[in-house]
């Protein structure tokens, strides 16, 4: 067995009165590949946003290593370098180069210093093949090579997790293969992840826990093969006959 990263406990959180996500729990081990599916508006954003602590859960608890993160002392900056995140839309700093965007964070929030933050930014850019673009700025770039900018960005931060919100859903058809691609090899170098996707195939080839979530509550959870093959609940049947 490997050892526990996260445990969710019991996690709801409301806006108001309109409750998002009802006593959620679930847990994630080191290695794990664990692809969040369900439509839209059933609170995966936001459960992976109270995992990243951009969001306060209105009850319950978030264990990282054993320790409840969302009790509202935790130092957000250090954990998120932990516990990064790669969201839909990118995030890339416009004002800054590709290789600064690779580097401020290592900088302002791990103190490296500049060289060894360089050096770090120049190995995952070169890990994710946008080595060549350096000097260039996001709007100079497609879809996919911003995203894969962002992973190495996250990655330069050395995380024990990285979380990813619909990486590929903002993407050109022709520009999500690239992504994914590279996703799937952290996944195979042993990268603990937790991705929210609408990508049924990656979930199904490269994760090996698939979380169900409907309405704010986990339906369903199991294998790829469990969810893709024989899932149990109604709903989850219903949802994934529209993928397969
Ligand atoms: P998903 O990512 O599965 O599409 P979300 O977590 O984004 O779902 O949203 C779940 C529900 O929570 C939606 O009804 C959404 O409108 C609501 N919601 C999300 N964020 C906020 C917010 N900051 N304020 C109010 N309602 C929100
Ligand atoms: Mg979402």
């Amino acid at each position: 067995m490997n050892e526990e990263v996260i445990k969710v406990n019991h996690l709801s959180k409301s806006f108001g009165k309109h409750v998002v996500l009802r006593d959620i729990d679930f847990s994630v081990s080191t290695g794990d590949v664990t692809c969040i599916i369900g439509a839209s508006g059933s609170g995966k954003s936001t459960l992976l946003r109270c995992m990243n602590l951009l969001e306060t859960p209105t009850t319950g608890e978030i264990l990282y290593h054993g320790k409840n993160i969302a009790d509202g002392h935790t130092d957000a900056a250090g954990y998120r370098a932990k516990v990064g995140m790669v969201f839909q839309s990118f995030n890339l700093f416009n004002n800054m180069t590709v290789l600064q965007n690779c580097m401020i964070g290592q900088t302002k929030v791990m103190k490296k210093e500049k060289e060894a933050a360089k050096t770090s930014a120049l190995t995952y850019l070169e890990k994710v093949g946008m080595a060549p673009y350096i000097n260039a700025r996001p709007r100079q770039l497609s879809g996919g090579q911003k995203q894969r900018v962002a992973i190495a960005r996250a990655l330069a931060m050395e995380p024990e997790v990285l979380l990813f919100d619909e990486p590929t859903s903002a993407l050109d058809p022709q520009m999500v293969g690239e992504v994914l691609d590279v996703m799937q090899q952290l996944a195979k170098e042993g990268l603990t992840m937790i991705i929210v996707t609408h990508e049924m195939a990656f979930a199904r080839d490269v994760s090996n826990h698939v979380v169900y979530m409907s309405d704010g509550v986990i339906e369903e959870e199991g294998t790829p093969h469990q969810i893709f093959t024989d899932p149990q609940s109604i709903k989850a049947k219903d949802f994934l006959s529209r993928f397969m």
